[in-house]
């Protein structure tokens, strides 16, 4: 099987690097030619630029964030065949519907790490859980003696929707807040994030999701085990003045509440103001 990554970022690059371990042909595929370096393993990693390859690949993962999916989709075209399947590693979701391809997945991401500049340090787990099929089934077989573990979901929707409501709290209220994970120590803000939780899971019960009654909970029991001064992307995203991803996660699940006609007052909130901060980083 011949392996693209494009992307060559935290989520990319530890992929490629894990594959690269074990496996004949796996290619990391960036905007230029250049090498990352990858810690701890403090080991290098050949990025080849997307416009000066000319190869196509059977299966192509693929982890820019998602407002960079939609300019690099005509970028695609060359890369692939018609039985070439692709992997969207990416959070949020929605994305599937503009992707013109026939074997496209979303998978839900349980890789840690960041990039700062040409260096990308991996914090923690090796996990794509992805809707099993002939395809998935197939590219676990590959990937089996890697580090990259897929995990098959018999409903992988429940699992997206799983990990949109864990960002839509944190990275909602760490992003607007201006803070890292002990913003939830301030009441007002927890009752903020509690209530985002408990509209979000409005949202995916009226598309069929069902969580068990705790689900509020159990996610703030997670956030109350995250470190004080952990960030969440969308926090670091502001803190940079990046664009953000909030069409793909906070964006999916408002439109979502809209095609239900829900009231989600917080939800809306939220997704306003992010989108006056996305407005301020566009060009
Ligand atoms: P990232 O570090 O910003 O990496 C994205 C990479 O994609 C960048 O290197 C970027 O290149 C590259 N890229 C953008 N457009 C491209 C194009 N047209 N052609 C080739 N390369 C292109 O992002 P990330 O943290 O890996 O996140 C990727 C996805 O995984 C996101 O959806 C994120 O939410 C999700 N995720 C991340 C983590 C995490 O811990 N990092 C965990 C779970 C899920 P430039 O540097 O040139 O812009």
């Amino acid at each position: 099987m011949n392996i693209a990554i494009i992307g060559a970022g935290a989520v990319g690059t530890i992929i490629a690097h894990e594959l690269k371990q074990t496996l004949p042909n796996v290619t990391l595929i960036g905007r230029q030619s250049k090498q990352m370096t990858i810690h701890p393993a403090n080991q290098t990693i050949q990025v080849q630029d997307i416009k000066e390859t000319n190869t196509t690949f059977d299966t192509i993962i693929i982890a820019v964030k998602t407002h960079q999916l939609e300019a690099l989709i005509p970028q695609l075209h060359h890369l692939a065949y018609k039985e070439t399947v692709f992997i969207l590693a990416q959070n949020g979701y929605g994305l599937l519907s503009q992707f013109p391809f026939k074997h496209t997945y979303q998978a839900v991401v349980y890789i840690s790490g960041q990039k700062t500049g040409d260096e990308v340090t991996h914090f923690r787990d090796y996990r794509l859980h992805l809707q099993q099929d002939a395809h998935t089934t197939e590219l676990k077989k590959v990937l089996d003696n890697t580090k990259i573990e897929i995990v098959l979901e018999e409903n992988i929707e429940e699992k997206i929707w799983y990990k949109l409501l864990v960002n839509l709290g944190i990275n909602s209220i760490t992003a607007l807040g201006r803070n890292t994970a002990q913003i939830l120590k301030i009441s007002e803000v927890n009752t903020l994030c509690r209530n985002l939780l408990k509209e979000g899971a409005q949202v995916a019960k009226a598309e069929g999701i069902h969580f068990s009654d705790t689900i509020v909970e159990d996610i703030m029991n997670i956030y109350a085990g995250y470190p004080d001064h952990m960030g969440t992307s969308m926090y670091y995203d502001v803190i940079a003045n990046q664009p953000l991803e909030v069409e793909a996660i906070q964006g999916f699940i408002y439109r979502q509440a809209r095609k239900h006609q829900l009231n989600t007052p917080h939800l809306d909130t939220i997704y306003a103001l992010l989108l006056s901060h996305q407005s301020l980083t566009q060009p």
